[in-house]
């Protein structure tokens, strides 16, 4: 075997199997472009050999195999492919085979040809699927397969909500045939990853693969959850001809029902094909969906027939691919970035290459655990993926191509600028009313601004326009101004001088008196803009504001206990937990205090805003809490039985029974018999009245009536009236019943059989009244029995 045979033999192979984990398993293991350079590399030598071809060969078939877990399906008319272009000439090439093709005039360099009309689709980046009508109803729906054999998934086409189960209107031949592609659009795609990775299953490459793998699945329910859609581009088999075009074609299905592409367009001439794929190509990253480029076919059916088909394509159309939105590079070394908070990030130092048109170098890696999901190691071979604006992604890894000498990715122990430790944060996650702690993805530099990565960092966001908005200061000189220790924190940007500022590379007279009058006016901020520019972890502008509108005053804001800022809108327990320990920790909190000694003056402090307020009621409060299987309901009915978070905490478990039933009840009890919960539900209470506010249930009671901001307990049994009775009266008088006795009780009413309660109001020298004492009280009051 010479040297040609054995290559041949050798891109065979490795196409035939490339083909089988794209068509079949739907799991490629290299990107589109290198398939593509493989099966070019062996076309061409076919072409130079053509006494090589054999009619097995990859580039005389379609697809692959149909897989046998599904019955099989034979397509009456053969499935093909396209033939496919990537520049300007072969798609010439192609316009002039098929105008010689059709015995058409050739025109010269002055124009006079004729021109072929074509119509122009996108290229939806999906998989082929054939749908058969038979009398306007769907009986069939098949996937291309090898081209001749498919795989009948006519169950799971069914659950593709736009394709019609029975033809509109009427005048359908009896047997149709229609041909498109089933993808997923790229918000479904997200969506469906993020749901993936949630729940810890498969997550995928790209839109295609994850619309291939979603439609060619035995069970049909799993399908039917994927966000698929299909796009008719063709037709099969037909028992009458519909159109003379193929446009014609499309829009008989469209009035069928068929979903047919809106971008379908008719060119005459090659030059309006190519403008085109210009304009497409020009909106392909604001298109809902994924293509891979356009497709262009002659119009005209009955040139189509009179232009036929090669062996695996038809003369009469082709792809004219975009650059490719996927390729291969190595993996030359992880580093590790610092940013603000500290995190320190894998990023991907590549080999450059090209994708879709720009040079990529680097891309994100996000944090170890994505590092831990793709199993990447420095010295693999990687698809590098960049769609649209996003930054590139390095979305798999080709494990076949693993030198032995590649290395796992580290996480360094100290941090690569300060050399301060590393270490893992904690995830606090909130469960059945515990919270939980685990390690998190993401890995941070203790040093804080004692880092010079995060000191930079802290300060361009500090003075960054949407925080103090310190016009002036770029990032090369806020990294000067560090490394020549003029500033080693927000704060001593209010003490730079004139001399120091002239110094810097690139400040003259003017820029350096610009610069500090910019510093000077920022004194003012709103607390918002205070807040935002500190630069607290997950806290951005949105949350900043919410904190300054809720809470009204930096002191609030600093001193807030994680259950209170739960009561923020849109604020989780995780974020509330970084508020938090940022101003618990004393370097934060010595930046803040010498910020306010150089003079700044935050603006609109005030009160708490009456909507904050107005959102803390018992129930609610109680709600937060998480108490294991007391839902909003179940809390509520503990604020109007209880009416205090005291007595709900110290409720005897009778009255806790009258309240709730007895698996929540019981799930109360224990959680108040913790002492952490107990401390903490009081402590955030405590704090909601040092700001000065009341439950809800309490404010209405307060304004004037007699018992206002009096608790009384009834305990014992009441001849006279019910104990609801009597709640009700004493209420009227705005007095609270709650169901426990405390230092803090006003009177205790003990009827007959009373026992521990009334021991306690009498160990606690509290106010007592029987019945009798009780109703006289009630009547000198103007309160009717
Ligand atoms: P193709 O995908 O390049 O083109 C043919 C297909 O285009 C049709 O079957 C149809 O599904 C689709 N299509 C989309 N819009 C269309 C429209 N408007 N009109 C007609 N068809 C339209 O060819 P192919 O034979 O399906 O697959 C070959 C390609 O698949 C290769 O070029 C390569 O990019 C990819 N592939 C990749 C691997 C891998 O390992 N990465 C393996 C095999 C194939």
């Amino acid at each position: 075997m010479n040297a040609v045979e054995t290559r041949i033999l050798e891109l065979r192979t490795e196409l035939d199997q490339h083909n089988y984990r794209y068509h079949v398993l739907d799991e490629p293991s290299i990107p589109d472009a290198e398939y593509d350079r493989l099966f070019h590399e062996l076309k061409a030598l076919e072409e130079q050999h053509p006494e090589l071809v054999t009619s097995d060969s990859p580039t005389q078939r379609v697809g692959s195999v149909a897989l046998s877990a599904f019955s099989q399906v034979r397509h009456e008319i053969p499935m093909l492919s396209l033939g496919n272009a990537f520049d300007e000439t072969t798609m010439r090439e192609f316009d002039r085979r098929v105008t010689e093709g059709l015995d058409l005039p050739m025109g010269d360099l002055l124009g006079g040809g004729a021109a072929v009309e074509y119509s122009c689709e996108p290229k939806l980046d999906g998989l082929a699927v054939s749908l058969l009508y038979q009398d306007g109803m769907l009986v069939r729906g098949a996937t291309r397969g090898d081209g001749t054999t498919g795989e009948d998934i006519s169950v799971n086409v069914r659950t593709v909500r736009n394709i019609p189960l029975k033809l509109q209107g009427s005048g359908w031949p009896p047997l149709l045939e229609v041909r498109g592609e089933v993808y997923m659009s790229k918000a479904g795609f997200e969506r469906l990853n993020a749901t993936q990775l949630e729940a810890g299953g498969k997550t995928f490459a790209n839109p295609r693969n994850a619309a291939a793998g979603s439609l060619r699945q035995l069970d049909s329910r799993i399908t039917a959850n994927r966000p698929l859609e299909f796009c008719c581009y063709g037709i099969g088999q037909v028992t009458s001809d519909i159109a003379d075009t193929h446009i014609g074609n499309l829009k008989q299905l469209k009035a069928w029902g068929m979903p047919i592409s809106r971008e379908l367009k008719l060119a005459h001439g090659i030059d309006e094909c190519l403008d085109y794929y210009r304009d497409i190509g020009e909106r392909r990253d604001s298109l809902p969906y994924e293509i891979d480029g356009v497709v262009f076919k002659v119009n005209s059916i009955a040139s189509q027939r009179e232009l036929g088909f090669r062996a695996r394509e038809p003369r009469w159309a082709i792809a004219h691919k975009f650059p490719a939105s996927e390729e291969l590079t190595e993996l030359l070394d992880v580093e590790f970035q610092v940013g603000r908070t500290g995190a320190v990030t894998p990023v991907a130092r590549l080999k450059p290459v090209k994708v879709a048109g720009v040079t990529v170098a680097n891309a994100t890696l996000h944090n170890m655990d994505e590092v831990a999901r793709l199993g990447l190691m420095i010295g693999d071979t990687v698809i590098i993926r960049r769609a649209g604006d996003v930054i590139p992604q390095v979305v798999q890894v080709v494990t076949e191509r693993r030198p032995d000498n590649a290395r796992p990715v580290e996480v360094p122990q100290q941090c690569p600028v300060c050399g301060s430790h590393v270490e893992r944060t904690q995830l606090i996650k909130r469960s059945k009313g515990r919270e939980t702690v685990s390690e998190g993805a993401v890995y941070r530099c203790v040093g804080r601004l004692a880092c010079g990565a995060q000191l930079k960092q802290a300060i361009i966001h500090f003075v960054s326009r949407r925080a103090m908005d310190i016009e002036g200061l770029g990032e090369k000189s806020v990294e000067q101004l560090v490394d020549e220790g003029l500033v080693g924190s927000p704060a001593d940007l209010y003490a730079l001088t004139f001399e120091q500022v002239v110094d810097l590379e690139g400040f003259a007279e003017l820029s350096s008196r610009n610069l500090l009058a910019a510093i000077v006016d920022s004194k003012k901020p709103s607390l918002a803009r205070f807040i935002y520019a500190l630069g607290i972890p997950d806290v951005g502008e949105e949350t900043a504001k919410v904190l300054a509108r809720s809470l009204g005053s930096l002191e609030r804001v600093q001193a807030a206990l994680p259950h209170v800022l739960t009561y923020l809108p849109d604020v989780g327990l995780e974020v509330a937990h970084e508020i938090h320990s940022f101003f618990e920790d004393p370097h934060n909190r010595q930046v803040i205090k010498d910020l306010l000694r150089h003079g700044l003056q935050i603006q609109d402090q005030g009160e708490l805003s009456a909507e904050f307020s107005a959102s803390t009621t018992l129930g609610g409060f109680l709600d937060k809490l998480h108490i294991p299987s007391v839902g909003p309901g179940g809390a509520q009915k503990l604020a109007d039985k209880f009416g205090s978070l005291e007595a709900v905490m110290d409720a005897d478990w009778l009255d806790m029974r009258q309240a709730l039933p007895e698996k929540q009840a019981n799930a109360v009890r224990e959680f108040f018999a913790i002492a952490a919960n107990r401390e903490q539900a009081l402590a955030a209470e405590q704090q909601l009245r040092d700001f000065g506010m009341h439950w809800q249930s309490e404010k209405k009671v307060v304004e004037g009536l007699p018992e206002a901001g009096h608790t009384w307990v009834l305990t014992g049994s009441l001849e006279l009236m019910s104990r609801d009775v009597a709640k009700d009266k004493l209420e009227s008088l705005g007095a609270k019943v709650a169901g426990s006795v405390s230092a803090k009780t006003h009177c205790v009413v003990a009827g007959p059989g009373a026992g521990s309660k009334l021991t306690k109001a009498n160990e606690l020298g509290l106010k007592v009244l029987d019945e009798q004492a009780f109703v006289e009280f009630l009547t000198g009051h103007g309160v009717a029995l």
